[in-house]
């Protein structure tokens, strides 16, 4: 073991994250949106306060995909295949799973995220990827979220058993153990059982063999799933196929649901912290898992990674602490409106360079530019602006609008690439009265253009499904309006005509969002761009004085050492 390369981290304890996706950098596919963006500024922002952490994930050789689309606007994966030598530090401990009776060996990657300011936060990429493994455990760690539920268990497996172990391997002393969704869980379990012996009574039967307490007193957990559905369940049957005799059913049966192996549930059972991604969110835990007390950390973007050069460079004009001290960004009213709007507009040539080389539009300066990009799934409700393709266009002629669309379906997700072919015939159809394009294989790099240089940002969950949403955030940084549905973040951050707009409300019948999109569109938004550049001015300034001081990740990240992290080390 060669001591030199993690030496500089071993000396505190730290607080180790567990997470399926890291978004690191743009081009390392390690991530599939907004959970692996999330993990990748929660680590940012801990190497900016120089929080004692390490990271836990999977290398994801394969990557999650990349995306093509084909004439007929369908989407096409590829893998998305990186090598973790050329950008990571391979580590030379190795340690054995038994998966499915058989040794299953791991290594892992150091991955070192550097913040400007000295700090220095490492992540552990696990790679089963040895050539001492079986053929097919080789490729456990390749798809991100690929394969059937066997496969997912197999990586959750080497993501919450092989993660902790290996952190012992290396020399890691960990005070606290935060898990970012549930897919990690069997880390719990992992610690559960290495308090065997230390027991003290217990109420059932197969927990007082272990000394629950003293695990939950290690764990916190951030649920990000709204829905039942969306929670990783896996049969007994295929638990005990997979772990063998390691697993003890009747302790699972206890902790993570009698019908099957709830993660979530799991997670819940053994973290003494938990924690929601937004207030409603919190909210509609509680109403899911009865009787667990579950806290409310909205999330927050890393503030210098989404932030457009033309605005990084105004900030820093004007508030030099604006990175560590993002509340400094509350005095935004300081700043003459003309070097306000031409940072948007160097933001806004920006990426209408990128449209017109990636896909050969020429999108028109004077423009107004509406920008919708995430995860393509059903719920998000990407075709809710296409309802009514005539009701657009005449939008469009009393004021000219052009828009832009990017994002991926999970390649399972069949309503999701529906979707993606749906929107591509509306597009075909607007022309040419509404300019549109779709911008295919949404990554980092593309969101940090579209979040900047569109004019508003649009979002339309259906409510209650969008646990909090991050890109709102992003383009919040750059002085960019949001006009969404109120569900998530947005029940937070919207004040009305002051950060932007909301559309309906929980209560109002879902169909009715597009009427009340198109009535916004039509009677507020247009109008304020095209008729009042003062007043347009004045909402940015709102938006950068109200959301963008909140909604970033140092206030996520001081609010996570404060209250989930903090009550371990005591
Ligand atoms: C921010 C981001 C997301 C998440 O966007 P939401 O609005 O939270 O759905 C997804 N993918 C990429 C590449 C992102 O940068």
């Amino acid at each position: 073991m060669n001591p030199s390369v993690l030496d500089e981290f071993l000396h505190v304890s730290r607080i180790a994250y567990f997470s399926m996706e890291i978004a690191l950098e743009s081009d390392i596919p390690t991530y599939s949106g907004g959970l692996g963006v999330l993990a990748g500024d929660s680590m940012r922002t801990a190497a900016d306060l120089e929080l004692p952490m390490v990271a836990v994930t999977l290398c994801s050789r394969a990557g999650y995909f990349t995306q093509e689309i084909d004439a007929g606007g369908r989407q096409i994966e590829h893998d998305a295949c990186w090598d973790p030598a050329a950008r990571a530090v391979a580590l030379p401990a190795k340690i054995a799973l038994a998966i499915e009776g058989r040794d299953v060996w791991i290594m892992s990657w150091l991955y070192e995220i550097d913040a400007g300011a000295g700090g220095s936060v490492p992540v552990l990429l696990l790679d089963t990827n040895l050539p001492e493994n079986a053929e097919d455990d080789r490729r456990i760690t390749d798809k991100l979220y690929g394969g059937d539920p066997q496969y997912r268990l197999k990586q959750e497996t080497v993501l919450g058993i092989g993660g902790m172990r290996m952190l012992r391997a290396l020399g890691f002393r960990i005070q606290c153990y935060h898990l970012n969704e549930g897919h990690a869980a069997l880390l719990c379990l992992a610690l559960l059982r290495r308090t065997r012996g230390t027991q003290r009574p217990a109420l059932h039967a197969h927990t007082s063999l272990y000394n629950v307490d003293e695990v939950r007193s290690l764990c916190a957990f951030t649920t990000h799933t709204p829905v039942d559905a969306g929670h990783d369940k896996f049969s007994y049957e295929l638990v005990a196929r997979v772990l063998g005799p390691w697993a003890d059913l009747a302790l699972l049966r206890e902790l993570g649901g009698e019908q099957h192996l709830n993660m979530t549930r799991l997670a819940l059972n053994l973290s003494e912290y938990v924690n929601g991604v937004a207030r409603s969110h919190a909210e509609q835990s509680r109403r899911m898992f009865p009787g667990y007390r579950v806290h409310a950390i909205s999330n927050g973007a890393h503030l210098h990674t989404w932030t457009s050069p033309s605005f990084r460079a105004l900030y820093s004009r004007h508030f030099p602490h604006w990175c560590h001290e993002p509340e400094t960004l509350s005095h935004i009213d300081v700043v003459d409106d003309d070097e306000l709007w031409q940072a948007h507009a160097a933001a806004r040539a920006a990426l209408f360079d990128f449209v017109r080389r990636r896909c050969g539009l020429a999108l028109r300066e004077e423009v107004f530019t509406l920008c919708f990009a995430r995860r393509m799934t059903g719920y998000k409700r990407p075709d809710l602006l296409f309802g009514d393709l005539d009701r657009l266009r005449r939008i469009a002629r009393g004021h000219p609008l052009q828009i832009l669309i990017a994002g991926k379906a999970h390649p399972h997700d069949t309503e999701g690439k529906c979707l993606i072919e749906a929107l591509h015939r509306h597009i075909e159809a607007l022309r040419p009265d509404v300019q549109a394009a779709f911008i295919p294989d949404y990554t980092m790099d593309i969101a940090r253009l579209m979040v900047a240089g569109a004019d508003v940002w649009l979002n339309t969950p259906l409510p209650p499904l969008e646990a909090s949403g991050t890109s709102g955030m992003k383009a919040a940084f750059n002085g960019v309006p949001s006009l969404s549905v109120l569900d998530g973040w947005w029940l937070e951050g919207c004040i009305e005509g002051v950060t932007g707009w909301g559309i309906g409300s929980a209560s109002d019948a879902a169909p009715a969002h597009g009427e009340m999109l198109y009535e916004k569109l039509e009677g507020e938004v247009l109008p304020l761009f095209y008729g009042d550049r003062a007043g347009w001015l004045k909402l940015m300034k709102g938006v950068i004085g109200h959301n963008a001081v909140l909604f970033n990740s140092q206030r996520m990240m001081r609010r996570y050492a404060a209250e989930a992290y903090l009550r371990h080390a005591l």
